[in-house]
């Protein structure tokens, strides 16, 4: 069996704790992948797994606010240095957002840039919080996440990169998008 270097063997697993969230409703590509296998026991939940493949250099984009690992570790919980900067997933339905009704805001909780309005917020049945459009285009930007063989849309934070999760062109209407967030990565301003 040749493995490429680079193949994740096994680390990852960061958050992925019990699992548990089984039948969500974000898609994975279920295209057969043998990677897809060997990650399948570790990497069960739907919404946005992304283990990194360290190796994989895009260039390195800028953002206004930027700074190290060290400096985020102290800014941020543990929890929230995984998902935002390492591209961790919370656990669905363990946020703290899945199921909030409030009429707000939603920040960016590593910058606080205003991403989400409650008023675009729909109950995805997935376990983590969806919207089906960003307050403007421009809060966010979105990047091709290709790991393990799926295609998916990463989205982060436009002011500080921060990971918030992935988007799907299976939401409502008005967009037809579902933008698959980390409560972790959002704090709530109400209204
Ligand atoms: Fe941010």
């Amino acid at each position: 069996m040749h493995m490429p270097p680079d193949a994740p063997g096994g680390g990852g697993g960061g958050g992925a704790g019990g699992g548990g969230g089984g039948g969500g409703g974000c898609p994975m590509n279920n295209k057969p992948f043998w990677i897809l296998a060997l990650a399948a026991a570790t990497f069960t939940q739907a919404c946005g797994q992304t283990p990194k493949p360290s190796k994989t250099t895009q260039q390195a984009p800028t953002y206004t606010v930027m700074k190290s690992d060290d400096e985020w570790k102290k800014q941020l919980t543990p929890e929230q240095f995984d998902v935002l900067r390492k591209q961790g997933t919370e656990r669905a339905f363990s946020g703290k957002y899945v199921d909030n009704h409030e009429q707000g805001m939603y920040l960016c909780a590593a910058c606080g840039q205003e991403l989400f309005s409650s008023d675009t917020k729909f109950d995805s049945g997935t376990g983590w919080p969806s919207f089906y459009q960003p307050i403007e285009k421009t809060a966010v930007a979105e990047h091709t996440d290709g790991a393990f063989g799926m295609t998916r849309t990463e989205v982060v934070c436009s002011r500080c990169g921060g990971h918030l999760g992935h988007v799907f062109d299976d939401g409502p209407k008005p967009t037809g998008m579902r933008y698959c967030m980390n409560s972790v990565s959002l704090d709530f301003k109400k209204k």
